[in-house]
């Protein structure tokens, strides 16, 4: 337990008289715990009949600078009736969501260009009652890992932000040391040491953060009994975008992987048995790239950012402002829509806010991805 919190649950038992060691635990696994335990343990907070105790509960929680803003939303999903599931099967695989962050982007008329405030008008309930926007239109985005069990191996896709990392253009992920992700690893049950490949996407600051971790200055590989994969063609793009002006998450997040020769620059034929297969998404990067899962067939497809938001399933040809190609980006969506659309195929995008994950279904002229 940590001290500010030891302290802050002593003075509370001794002040309200509230001798209950259950309390201390539960305001523990409220604040520390893993996100299903700590909404559990929010409730049974929330209910308590002390109105001093509750309320110095929730003080606790907005004067914390540690507190998670996937929390937050967390509860307010709760209230909405939208499933916080972080565990699916598909097939012969266990598919595990590992949740870093979760909480307000960007604006959507900012982060979509092609989005008009009419356009905005006519989605803005569906959206709100999904979670993916705020009463100030602003998307609501979710950092995570997946974690795939395979009958031979445990393979971590995408490994969102990192710590420790200077990123001064977005202050939240800035230098951040929260313990979120590896704690949520952990309540997956796993550690670091059970992943056999780590494999990116594509080679975003925000997909690449865990590939490594400070250890006595030095930048080593977060999962040292993996191999990662990168593609080839999206490796080389950032080695030259990288040669014109250094790209601090390539630098401390990708070639340190190279340094320890622990990565594998594949191309598109690049497989892991019958059960992974590499799908050529370009358009978000040159060398973006989504994973499909299952034997012989696709179970499930790991599709990164090749869309961030479900507005863009209704209208696959919104790009996002950081799609390097946003024309080929569209395309690139409108494809991979059709492809899955109506299918069995589990479609598990980096970005969509919990549950995240769903099936392709056709809606109009367009999509939409169905929660599970
Ligand atoms: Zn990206």
């Amino acid at each position: 337990m940590r001290p500010r919190l030891s302290i802050f649950s002593a003075s509370l038992v001794l002040a309200l008289n509230v001798s209950d060691l259950d309390f201390v635990m539960t305001m523990t696994a409220a604040r520390y715990g893993p996100p299903e335990q700590a909404l559990a343990a929010m409730d049974i907070l929330a209910n308590i009949r002390i109105p001093a105790v509750r309320d110095a509960h929730w003080l606790f929680y907005a004067f914390s600078s540690r507190q998670p803003h996937s929390l937050h939303f967390a509860r307010k999903r709760q209230r909405q009736g939208i499933p916080m599931s972080l565990k699916f099967a598909a097939g012969d695989l266990t598919i595990h969501r590992i949740v870093e962050d979760e909480g307000l982007f960007l604006p959507a008329l900012d982060m979509l260009p092609g989005l008009t405030p009419e356009l905005l008008a006519e989605n803005r309930a569906w959206m709100k009652a999904a979670g993916a926007l705020d009463d100030s239109d602003t998307l609501i985005l979710a950092f995570q890992s997946y974690i795939v069990k395979t009958p031979h191996h445990t393979i971590l896709i995408d490994s969102c932000i990192g710590n420790d990392k200077p990123r001064p253009g977005r202050p939240s992920w800035n230098m951040k040391t929260d313990d979120n992700y590896l704690r949520g690893l952990a309540a997956a049950g796993f550690s670091v040491g059970d992943i056999d490949y780590v494999m990116c996407t594509h080679l975003h600051v925000d997909h690449v953060g865990w590939n490594t971790r400070l250890e006595n200055g030095r930048w080593v590989p977060t999962f040292p009994n993996a191999r990662y994969v990168f593609d080839k063609g999206e490796f080389d793009y950032w080695t030259e975008t990288n040669a014109k002006a250094e790209v601090p998450p390539f630098v401390d997040s990708v070639l340190p992987v190279v340094e320890a020769k622990r990565a594998d620059l594949v191309g598109n034929d690049f497989v892991i048995g019958d059960h992974v297969r590499i799908l050529p998404t370009p358009g978000h990067t040159p060398g973006h790239v989504a994973f499909s899962f299952g034997r012989g067939k696709d179970d499930a497809v790991f599709a990164g950012d090749l869309m961030h938001s479900p507005i863009q399933t209704h209208y696959p040809e919104l790009s996002a402002k950081f799609d390097v190609d946003q024309a080929q980006a569209a395309k690139t969506r409108r494809g991979f829509l059709e492809r899955y659309c109506d299918t069995d195929t589990l479609c598990c995008p980096a970005h969509f806010p919990s549950p995240t994950v769903g099936k392709i279904k056709r809606k109009g002229n367009g999509f939409v991805c169905e929660t599970v």
